[in-house]
């Protein structure tokens, strides 16, 4: 029985994000430390072996960031000067820090309702020299099988899920993943790129590493190590357990959003298989920096989960204001509990609530 006197323990902060690992990281990782090879060595070797497969492509190449995946995609593909490369108008700065880093310009397009993904139709239209395309928070970005443009697939949030039998990150002729410590597949710092061409592959990886070449400020250190490897090993090992966990957390929401729904917030496109890296909510009565700090209040980390990066004199993008505006991403990943994340309904509803 609780003793009424006692006040009962307010409930614990319920962070944005929390790792998911086990001893076998910790193990992969002091046997990568006793093995000597502390930068890139066999077992870069043996990542790139996994992430090829499991993305379905004959090549992978593991760099230092996703940036750096993104950046090398993009000279590999001959992006440079007077150039002009098509980021969605809501998406992550790096980007834009990618076509900037190869002097090209990248140039924002609208992103579509309810999926957040660019519209690659329009972004054709423009006829760029390359299309920057996100599978935003998990849903799965349509993208020409074909074209003359050359469409970079950012596989960041969608890693290790399947369409119709078809992996993602196979669908174009380069994809790239970000392996930070908060993404899908995480090892601190880290990404990749993927790609069925072998000249590609080949020009990523020796623009990796600037030694035994002239110097010409394009080769920088990008090269990945093996400590991280050895924990992206482990993650990737984990992806299928995580993204069931991911999946069924997303539907809890769903269903018990669902049942409360109001005119104060929009959940989720759940039109169509996807897979869950955030759970964002479209705040229309709040908007966001409004709703993240009530959650805040009731003891609930929620984030804004993109900044936006356009300067005020880019073409207008209406969609992507708007998400940039009102999206939040709830808590989810593998270890929240079932507790955890009734307390984020609750508190969510709670906010909702006190609108009228
Ligand atoms: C995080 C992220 C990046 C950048 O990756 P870093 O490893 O942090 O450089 C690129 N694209 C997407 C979609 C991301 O989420």
């Amino acid at each position: 029985m609780a003793d009424a006197t006692v006040p009962a323990r307010p409930p614990r902060r319920v962070p944005h994000n929390r790792l998911t690992f086990g001893d076998e990281e910790a193990r992969a990782a002091a046997d990568a430390v006793r093995s000597g090879y502390w930068s890139t060595g066999p077992r870069v070797a043996e990542l790139e072996r996994a992430l090829a497969t499991a993305a379905g492509v004959e090549h992978a190449v593991c760099v230092g960031s996703g940036l750096a995946a993104l950046r090398l995609s993009l000279l590999a593909l001959g992006v440079g000067k007077g150039h002009r490369v098509v980021v969605p108008g809501y998406s992550c700065v790096a980007l834009a820090n990618a076509a900037l880093a190869c002097d090209a310009e990248p140039l924002p397009v609208d992103v579509l309702e309810r999926t957040w993904n660019l519209d690659t139709d329009r972004a054709l239209t423009l006829r760029p020299n390359a299309i920057l395309a996100v599978h935003t928070f998990g849903a799965v970005c349509v993208t020409p099988a074909r074209s003359a443009v050359p469409v970079v697939e950012d596989c960041s949030h969608a890693f290790g899920f399947s369409e119709q039998g078809r992996a993602i990150g196979g669908r174009t002729q380069v994809s790239i993943i970000s392996l930070h410590a908060t993404k899908l597949v995480g090892c601190g710092e880290g990404g990749a790129v993927m790609t069925d061409d072998a000249r590609l592959a080949g020009v990523v990886r020796e623009r990796r590493d600037y030694a035994d070449a002239a110097p010409d400020g394009r080769r920088l250190n990008d090269k990945m190590t093996d400590v991280a490897a050895a924990i992206a090993l482990c993650q990737l090992a984990r992806l299928p357990e995580m993204l069931g966990r991911r999946a069924d957390l997303a539907a809890r929401y769903d269903d018990q959003l669902k049942a409360a729904a109001s005119g104060a917030y929009r959940l989720p496109d759940q039109g169509g298989a996807r897979a869950w890296y955030r759970y964002a909510v479209e705040a229309t009565a709040l908007g966001a920096p409004d709703l993240v700090a009530r959650l805040a209040a009731r003891g609930v980390a929620a984030a804004e989960p993109v900044a936006d990066w356009r300067r005020p004199d880019d073409p207008a993008c209406p969609v992507a204001s708007r998400a940039y505006r009102t999206l939040v991403s709830l808590p989810l990943y593998p270890t929240l509990t079932h507790q955890e994340q009734d307390q984020v309904i609750h508190a969510f509803l709670d906010c909702c609530r006190t609108l009228a």
